[in-house]
């Protein structure tokens, strides 16, 4: 894909698999898609491999992995950063800078000759945005969809009803090419798009199949649906059951009494 580098940043991770993609794109003039962490070695890496001024800064959103590099990497280049206006102060760290150019949906940004949308897209994180190239089909995912496993959806920012249409309206691109936030970039878009909407529907197969059978508790779903997965996975697990329960809420298949949740006949 023209003009478009991957630096790795050195923080791997559960939750970040490999470590999270920090992307050049561009060539006369570049912008740094999620500077990652605020690690030395890789804002020293960011802008030896750019090559070209630093101008722009976008930010897929706020969570701490793709973000607490933004204010050192524009101090150090003056680059214009562009983010969603209003992140989540629950992870958003204290130093992130106002956006200086707040994107909405839709907006277009040139970037050294070449057309980007951004593209609002909640449901891991309320500020989310995606990244993408009409000219030749490359999206830029951030956190959500990764190269590898599939991505937390932890309420009350995270929300699944949003998250699968943001899914849904990702598939209607027919991107070319995914880049994600972590992992490998992704050569099959839309089956990979449909692979996690089915994920996510079969999952909430089993939620509405655990409370059928009498399971009542986020944490005796945790047990029966994830029953074959390391334990130390079940906190994470028991948010994604969670945004499953939420979903079904509002949906009217499920009603809650404080920590007790029942289908609705
Ligand atoms: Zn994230």
């Amino acid at each position: 894909m023209k003009g478009i580098r991957r630096v790795l940043a050195p923080n791997p991770g559960m939750m970040t698999g490999p470590g999270t993609n920090t992307y050049l794109v561009g060539e006369r003039e570049i912008a740094v898609i999620d500077p990652g962490p605020a690690i030395a070695s890789h804002l020293d890496a960011i802008q030896a491999q750019a090559g070209a001024p630093i101008t722009q800064i976008w930010l897929t959103h706020a969570h701490p992995d793709h973000a607490t590099a933004v204010p050192a990497l524009r101090e150090a280049t003056g680059a214009v950063l562009m983010a969603w206006p209003t992140p989540n102060p629950t992870y958003a760290i204290p130093s992130l800078p106002t956006p200086d150019r707040a994107l909405a949906d839709g907006d277009d940004i040139t970037l050294d000759g070449e057309h980007y949308q951004a593209l609002h897209c909640p449901g891991h994180a309320s500020d989310h945005l995606c990244f993408f190239r009409p000219a030749d089909g490359a999206l830029f995912t951030g956190d959500v969809v990764v190269g590898l496993g599939t991505v937390v959806i932890a309420p009350p920012d995270g929300d699944l009803t949003q998250y699968l249409a943001s899914l849904a309206r990702l598939l209607t691109l027919h991107a070319t090419v995914i880049l994600p936030g972590h992992g490998e970039p992704i050569t099959h878009p839309d089956a990979k798009l449909r692979e996690y909407i089915d994920h996510r529907l079969a999952r909430e197969v089993q939620v509405l199949g655990g409370l059928e059978r009498g399971l009542t508790t986020v944490a005796a779903l945790v047990a029966d649906i994830y029953a074959a997965v390391d334990p130390r996975v079940h906190p994470v697990a028991a948010q994604q059951v969670l945004g499953h329960l939420f979903k079904l809420v509002r949906e009217g298949k499920v009603a809650r009494d404080g920590d007790m949740w029942r289908q609705v006949p």
